[in-house]
């Protein structure tokens, strides 16, 4: 990784991520098969009313003896290995399955969305393998958004823009996260196949409360995209004042503890249905 005459010093403390990263590759490969994946999810709000508006598919790893395990932990392990696109392309199909069922139930009918690696994005035939997974699941494809990071315009971009424009084409919603770490400019953001910008808590958040220049930053920058006509969106808010900023930047749809974690999908349906029966109205 580090190329040629690449070097680092040896040490136990190396040596032992190391070995942990042996045994997670290595579980990895069983955890697939063996159902220890699985998916939660979150919702999304509308920053007004505190109704959902959508929800995020996050995956969850139980392993059998090390116990919970990060997706942060075992994601770049995955893509590193190669496994990630047989995980993505699993966490996806099993992502439109249980929505695809929760709208036959009428549970609700909102869309998901879900992250997908961009490290092999350009090798994945990505088109086709979404094709497939919704006519195999029969949901609706305007009832799907895919989260990505900018970087996935770091390889092939001209196969990626293509495959993106097709996919919005379909109907589904392309959502750009970690916006700001450095591969796509502002300029730039209007010519690509994308609908809405999602901004982290990165931005508004460096260890202290709400400051006036976190706000001002997200007021420029929310600013910005909206005028070029895409939709500004925020994950991790975690306090009333964080929201309120969002309400007066107008945003759609926010999500983040303050509204609801990430759930298990028993609490994710018991949330959606007291939600239906119940309307929760924040803020009017
Ligand atoms: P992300 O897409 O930015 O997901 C949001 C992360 O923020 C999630 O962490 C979520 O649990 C966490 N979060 C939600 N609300 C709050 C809050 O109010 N405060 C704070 N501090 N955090 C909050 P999680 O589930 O650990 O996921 C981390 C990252 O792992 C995700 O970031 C995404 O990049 C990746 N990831 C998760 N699931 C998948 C997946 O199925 N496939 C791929 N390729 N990546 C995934």
């Amino acid at each position: 990784e580090k190329g040629a005459g690449g070097y680092f010093i040896f040490n136990r403390d190396r040596e032992n991520v190391m070995n942990e990263t042996v045994l997670l590759e290595n579980g990895l490969r069983t955890a697939l098969h063996e159902e220890q994946l699985y998916l939660v999810y979150q919702p999304k709000v509308n920053p007004l009313t505190g109704r959902m508006t959508g929800y995020e598919a996050l995956i969850r790893w139980n392993h059998p003896e090390l116990g919970a395990i990060p997706p942060s932990r075992f994601i770049p392990i995955a893509e590193s290995s190669g496994m990630i696109a047989d995980i993505d392309f699993w966490m996806l199909r099993e992502a439109c399955r249980q929505t695809k069922g929760w709208h036959d139930l009428r549970i609700h009918k909102l869309p998901i969305s879900v992250n997908l690696s961009t490290k092999h994005f350009y090798r994945m035939n990505i088109v086709g393998r979404i094709h497939s997974i919704l006519r195999q699941t029969g949901l609706e494809p305007h009832y799907l958004g895919l989260e990505l990071t900018e970087s996935v315009f770091m390889n092939q971009a001209e196969q990626v823009v293509e495959a993106l424009e097709e996919l919005r084409r379909m109907g589904i919603e392309i959502v750009i996260e970690e916006f700001g770490t450095g591969y796509t400019s502002l300029s730039r953001l209007r010519h690509l196949p994308i609908s809405t910008v999602k901004l982290d808590r990165t931005f508004f958040h460096n260890g202290e409360d709400l400051t006036e220049d976190n706000a001002s930053v997200v007021k420029g920058i929310a600013g910005l995209v909206n005028s070029m006509g895409l939709r500004v969106t925020a994950e991790g808010i975690e306090t009333e004042t964080e929201q309120e900023l969002f309400v007066e930047l107008n945003c759609e749809e926010l999500q983040g503890n303050f509204f609801s974690p990430p759930l298990d999908s028993r609490s994710f349906e018991r949330y959606a249905v007291a939600e239906r029966e119940d309307p929760i109205i924040k803020n009017s």
